[in-house]
């Protein structure tokens, strides 16, 4: 890990207030391109793919704070292992009075946050003696980092942990090291605020059926669904950073489900007294391995971490939160809705086509969802095929839902007419 400093992780915090301070801006004035510049600035070089071990992770953060003057500000202490042994890290950063655990990639195949934890710390430590944004977070708050809290599941680039459980439902039996691990963090901090960074189903949508970038939730705490002062914490937070990612992702944001969940972990933090913020992240158009929403994940972390460091949070309005349209899933990938289907013996048919990728994110490995009369479906994307035809090359002579779609939207009733669209799409279409 080169020359950081092991300090001890569970030192009491000498204090549980609140900054005090007056608010120094209002949410939505907030300077992002700041925050934004940090995230590109200090993007750690090596987490290009979204799919990366444990031990390329540590690799990279490793060689970022090597050789920065200010690594001896990051502290890297083991809080555990994994099923299968692999050394699970907090990382802590400040020494103030509010204490902040953040953690990742519990589902081993969500990751986003684990990249933008690393660029978090490499600006941490690599930042000039005079940043004020880090001076003032180092001065408020002390903040725990546990990347990758499923080192097992992320080898595999799977959910589960090594056991087959998944963690996010462990936090009542604490049956997984994973688990116990984050919930000994978390009472050794006795941690004001909670950050559960996750990745979403990429097949949800926001009312107009546009992609879902990132989606918030302050976890309930009860049956009820009662905002008691922790859970109203947690829903200004959601607020601060949803009047921040609007600016930048305007329409691509939404609203978690807040069911009551008894197992997981989000709900019980906020029943422990940690008001916990939930952000998911989903997927934009042109960001195959989630890059945007890497970068997107600094600016709201950072930004949420700033409201509580300087006392905003405390009079943030939570309007920004409550007005975010519901996260929808949505079932299909594509529809191609009024064409003309054209089987081998060349009839048409007035059928319309789903599609359902593989790999939603990257768009690959297109299979087909339900044929036939598919009007008033929802889809990421829907094209009007009305006048046109579809030739589809068949699998064993016949149309098959899940089989692998290999067809051809063209203009006429011929196979050799004008070509409008290829599924999949090839190179340089
Ligand atoms: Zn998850």
């Amino acid at each position: 890990m080169g020359a950081v400093v092991l300090l001890s992780l569970f030192a009491p915090a000498p204090g549980r207030l609140l900054g005090q301070a007056a608010p120094v801006t209002e949410v939505g004035d907030r300077d992002s391109s700041a925050l934004l510049a940090i995230a590109d600035e200090y993007r750690v070089p090596g987490l290009e793919d979204r799919r990366f071990t444990h031990e390329e992770y540590w690799g990279a953060v490793g060689s970022a704070l090597d050789a920065q003057e200010g690594s001896g500000r990051v502290s890297v202490a083991e809080v555990g292992r994994s099923v299968e042994g692999r050394s699970i890290r907090a990382v802590t950063l400040g020494q103030g009075p509010v204490s902040v655990l953040l953690w990742s990639q519990m589902h081993g195949d969500e990751s986003t946050a684990t990249m933008s934890l690393a660029d978090i710390i490499h600006w941490w430590a690599s930042s000039p003696e005079s940043d004020p944004l880090r001076r003032r977070l180092a001065d408020h708050l002390a903040i725990t980092m546990i990347p990758m809290l499923n080192p097992d599941g992320a080898e595999r680039f799977i959910r589960y942990d090594a056991l087959g459980v998944d963690v996010n439902r462990d936090a009542r039996r604490l049956a997984t090291p994973e688990g116990r691990i984050l919930k000994a963090v978390r009472d050794s901090l006795q941690a004001d605020f909670g950050f559960n960074l996750h990745d979403q189903g990429t097949r949800t949508a926001g009312p107009d059926g546009e992609l879902v970038g990132i989606a918030l939730l302050a976890p309930a705490a009860d049956e009820e669904r009662s905002w008691g002062p922790v859970r109203q914490r947690a829903r200004r937070l959601s607020a601060v950073i949803a009047a921040t990612l609007r600016e930048e992702i305007p329409g691509r944001i939404a609203r978690y489900d807040d069911s009551f969940t008894p197992r997981a972990f989000g709900d019980n933090m906020q029943r422990w007294g940690t008001s916990t913020v939930l952000i998911e992240s989903g997927a934009l158009p042109d960001d195959p391995q989630k890059q945007e929403l890497r970068r997107l994940n600094v600016l709201a972390i950072l930004a949420a971490l700033e409201s509580i460091a300087e006392g905003s949070l405390e009079t943030a309005s939570t309007a920004p939160y409550d007005d975010l349209p519901m996260n929808v899933d949505i079932e299909n990938d594509l529809l191609l809705v009024g064409g003309q289907v054209v089987t081998e013996s060349g009839v048409a048919h007035p059928l319309d086509v789903a599609v359902v990728y593989d790999d939603p994110v990257a768009r690959t490995g297109p299979r087909y969802g339900e044929i036939g009369d598919l009007t008033g479906e929802r889809a990421l994307e829907i094209v009007d095929a009305t006048g046109l035809y579809l030739y589809p090359e068949l699998e064993g002579g016949i149309l098959r839902r899940g089989g692998e779609v290999r067809l051809s939207v063209r203009r006429g009733a011929s196979p050799e007419s004008e070509l409008v669209r290829r599924i999949p799409e090839l190179a340089g279409e």
